[in-house]
């Protein structure tokens, strides 16, 4: 693809079927005619950050070639999400399909609608664990390498499945 850009992103489901959605989540960006899979990260398991009364997450992370601008891609996403059943309710609640933009190249983007680096990928287990699987060199802008953010992050309860 000419002039695109690697981006980043983090997929996480803890209901109706988690891995299914994880997984269709995945065909349909590959699909895509503007995005080319790079690599896909394990499938993960973790707490809910919000309530604790809500399953447990499968999360992931990919990597994807792109030539979608960063708000067109966060809009595809969204429209993915939605497609997979997502009502927007209560922060951090149980969700059928949550995508997030992690990075997009080395930019850094702060727009009303679209916040990159993503807010949480430098204190999130469940993020920096996937992403550390698939670009285990990867700097990222405003915090660092991921190993070191890796090394400062527990756990916390993240195990690979
Ligand atoms: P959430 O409910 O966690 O999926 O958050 C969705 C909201 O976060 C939307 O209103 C997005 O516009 C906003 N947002 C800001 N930055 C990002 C990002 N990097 N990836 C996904 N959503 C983002």
């Amino acid at each position: 693809m000419t002039n695109s850009i690697v981006a980043y992103i983090g997929l996480g489901s803890n209901l109706s079927n988690p891995i299914a959605q994880i997984n269709s989540a995945r065909e349909v960006i590959k699909t895509s005619k503007k995005s080319d899979e790079i690599a896909f990260s394990s499938l993960y398991s973790s707490p809910p950050m919000g309530s604790s009364d809500q399953p447990n997450y499968v999360n992931a992370v990919l990597a994807v070639s792109t030539e979608l601008s960063p708000i067109d891609l966060l809009r595809y996403l969204q429209e993915i999400e939605n497609r997979h059943g997502r009502v927007r309710a209560e922060r951090w609640g149980a969700r059928t399909l949550d995508l997030d933009l992690l990075l997009y190249g080395q930019q850094q983007i702060n727009i009303p609608d679209l916040i990159v680096p993503h807010i949480g990928i430098s204190e999130r287990a469940f993020v920096l664990y996937p992403l550390q699987e698939i670009a285990s060199d990867l700097e990222i802008p405003f915090f660092g390498s991921v190993k070191n953010l890796v090394a400062k992050c527990s756990l916390s309860g993240l195990e690979k499945l």
